[in-house]
């Protein structure tokens, strides 16, 4: 079954076997058991996963890193810990060579996939959550702008977002989804270099603040 509103596709992928078999294609084996809802924004696909990011096969995955880019727990554990060493050893390169001091929150780099099924890693850093008066929303924007702009020089046309800062960071999910949104609505707007956009939020509640939000940023 498959629901309009306004720009908003929205597929019930329980509902309907060959939308189900077309997604998998598109998305990976994950998405067979799971919900998905799909928007366009120009000609770029944008979706809403309840998934684990790890398991995408887009051409990046987005690492909600540190600014040490030496690993830690979250989504930043979960990606080490499957694509392996090499992805550490490429932090290390990058820390040595063009951030001695650490990755400066907002700014994003990439590395390869290791073994994951992504190509590439793009660590980003978001804001920690102080109460919204220091800078949050724009460094937040800044992380999803710049891994998108990097994606972008790259030649990627894939790319998948984990929820940035809304973990150990603390960033309320109601404002950091508000944010991701728009930011990477406006980023699709005028650039078409990306094909395709995913947000893969990892718990049930995550997932259902951004299918809400998703209505009122595309409608
Ligand atoms: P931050 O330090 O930026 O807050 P965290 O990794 O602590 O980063 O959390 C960011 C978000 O990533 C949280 O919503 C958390 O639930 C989610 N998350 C954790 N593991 C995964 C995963 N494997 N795939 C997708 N999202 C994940």
């Amino acid at each position: 079954m498959v629901y309009y509103h306004g720009n908003v596709l929205e597929t019930h992928l329980f509902d309907e076997n060959f939308k189900r078999t077309s997604m998998n294609r598109q998305y990976g084996a994950l998405v067979g058991k799971l919900a998905v809802t799909e928007f366009q924004v120009g000609k770029a696909k944008v979706c809403l996963i309840h998934g684990n990011i790890t398991d995408m096969d887009t051409d990046a995955i987005v690492n909600a890193a540190n600014s040490t880019l030496m690993g830690g727990g979250g989504v930043d554990g979960a990606i080490h810990r499957k694509g392996g060493p090499k992805i550490l050893e490429e932090c290390k390169h990058i820390r040595a060579t063009e951030w001695p001091e650490g990755l400066p929150t907002g700014k994003a780099v990439i590395t390869s996939g290791g073994n994951l099924k992504a190509k590439y890693v793009i660590h980003t850093v978001g804001p920690i959550w102080r109460g919204g008066n220091s800078g949050e929303p724009e460094l937040l924007a800044d992380a999803y702008r710049n891994s998108l702009k990097l994606a972008a020089t790259k030649g990627l046309e894939t790319i998948a977002f984990p929820s940035i800062s809304t973990g150990a960071y603390g960033y309320p999910i109601e404002k950091a989804c508000q944010i991701a949104l728009k930011t990477v609505k406006e980023f699709l707007e005028k650039e078409d270099h990306i094909a395709k956009v995913a947000f893969v939020l990892f718990s049930a509640h995550d997932f259902e603040v951004y299918k809400k939000t998703v209505k009122e940023i595309f409608r």
